[in-house]
């Protein structure tokens, strides 16, 4: 494990899910962290560390300039921020309404600019953000909204790794396949069938599986990566298409 000792980040959907085991793995790896969500009854960080649980709505830009205003006062310097909050709409092309587009753009799409834009001027010393993006980002999927709100993720985190490369700040996108978490809980079952059928590894993920390449992301041991996509998805994208193919095919090598 990385360390990540005398290092300070903030994570925001971090009382669920994904963003849960990111604080976690962080805390336990010496970092402090702050962790943003909309309420903490029934949060999952378990973690033993440093992690200090703050109310963000990050749909608010003013929520997110009150965070800098108080975290810049404690005079500490910022390392990072992982983008993890996220909602999910599942409404089809058919029947999809404004509010689904407003509301999965504004959580997950606008949500990460904002923060972006108000955390990295704390990134004195450069920094690492990671926005957590969805397989939903580079495929079609059947929630219309919801994708659309993952693909745009994609060219906010090229944008920002664009303009802030000169001040040392990297900002990558990690995009998970099917994660075990509440979000995808509530998901139809033929979904997940659907998906572990699609999938080369054949099973569905854990969060900490993603939470681990988040936080290689965020440490000096991805110093040169920038702009880049990392898909934590079993293989689900990677053989765009193929899976199919080559089931139809035959068997596959055979061990020694
Ligand atoms: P989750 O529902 O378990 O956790 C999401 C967290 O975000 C919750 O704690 C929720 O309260 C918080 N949140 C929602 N709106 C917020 C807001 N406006 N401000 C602050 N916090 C807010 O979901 P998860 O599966 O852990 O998802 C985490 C991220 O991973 C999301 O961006 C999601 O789109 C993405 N993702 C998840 C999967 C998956 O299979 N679980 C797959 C691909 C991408």
């Amino acid at each position: 494990m990385t360390d990540h000792g005398n290092r300070r980040y903030v994570v925001t959907g971090a009382a669920s899910g994904i963003g849960a085991a990111t604080a976690s793995v962080l805390a336990e790896a010496g970092a402090t962290v702050i962790a943003g969500d909309l309420r903490w009854e029934d949060a999952e960080v378990t973690a033993v560390g440093e992690i200090e649980r703050v109310v963000l709505d990050v749909a608010d830009p003013s929520a997110w300039r009150a965070l800098a205003e108080d975290l810049g006062a404690s005079g500490h310097s910022l390392d990072g921020l992982v983008n993890a909050a996220g909602i999910t709409t599942r409404a089809r092309l058919h029947d999809v309404e404004s509010t689904d587009f407003e509301a999965a753009f504004a959580v997950n799409a606008a949500g990460p600019a904002f923060g972006i834009q108000a955390l990295a001027p704390l990134m004195r010393r450069g920094g690492s953000i990671v926005n957590i993006g969805s397989a939903a980002g580079s495929t079609a999927h059947y929630g219309v909204a919801y994708g659309a709100s993952k693909w745009a993720l994609r060219g906010i985190t090229k944008t920002a790794a664009m303009e802030l490369g000169t001040r040392g700040i990297r900002v990558n996108l990690v995009s998970p396949g099917y994660i075990e978490t509440p979000m995808t809980a509530s998901a139809p079952v033929a979904f997940r069938e659907a998906s572990n059928d699609s999938t080369p590894l054949g099973r569905t993920g854990r969060p900490r599986e993603v939470a681990e390449v988040v936080a290689h992301l965020l440490s000096p041991a991805a110093s040169f990566v920038t702009g880049a996509e990392i898909a934590v998805d079993g293989g689900l994208t990677g053989h765009g298409g193929g899976l199919g193919t080559a089931r139809a095919m035959g068997s596959a090598l055979p061990l020694a």
